[in-house]
């Protein structure tokens, strides 16, 4: 059976141009709940350790500079069979590719600044999950 929770971040761009509602509108509306939610400001070693997995990458650098340029919403949502419903939800990962109505298609600026994170299997949902929220022992 697959999980039924995933971990979300708003990443910085959307977060500066106040997408933070509408984009939390979408998630519910879509009949994912939020479990768990705070605004951040992530200091750099903890950008490239939640990053490590795309450390050999060409934009890796760049992907933590902006994760780092500014204040971050991280969440836990709930849904049947969250991972996949969500990377639905949010669409592909450049947003010229991402289908219209998608959370990325919406408030992305680029490939990038993609708006949000979606965690793309269970086990990462829950290894992420329990990096922004540690004290939690379930979601
Ligand atoms: P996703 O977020 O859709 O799972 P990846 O895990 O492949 O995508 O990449 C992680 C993040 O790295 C993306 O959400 C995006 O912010 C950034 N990224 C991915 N590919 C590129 C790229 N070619 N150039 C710049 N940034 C990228
Ligand atoms: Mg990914």
């Amino acid at each position: 059976m697959n999980g039924d929770f995933t971990f979300t971040i708003i990443k910085p761009r959307a977060v500066a141009k106040g997408y933070i509602g509408p984009i939390l509108n979408k998630i519910q509306e879509a009949g994912f709940g939020i479990s768990s939610l705070k605004m951040i400001q992530l200091a750099r070693p903890e950008a490239e350790a939640f990053y490590a997995v795309h450390k050999e990458r060409p934009f890796y650098q760049s992907l933590v500079d902006f994760m780092v340029s500014g204040p971050i919403v991280v969440a836990v949502v709930q849904k049947e069979n969250a991972v996949e419903n969500y990377r639905k939800l949010i669409g592909a990962t450049n947003p010229a590719e991402a289908e219209e109505g998608t959370i990325r298609k919406l408030y992305a600026e680029s490939i990038e600044a993609n708006a949000v994170h979606g965690s793309d299997s269970d086990e990462n949902a829950a290894i992420e999950a329990s990096f922004f929220f540690p004290s939690k022992d379930r979601f």
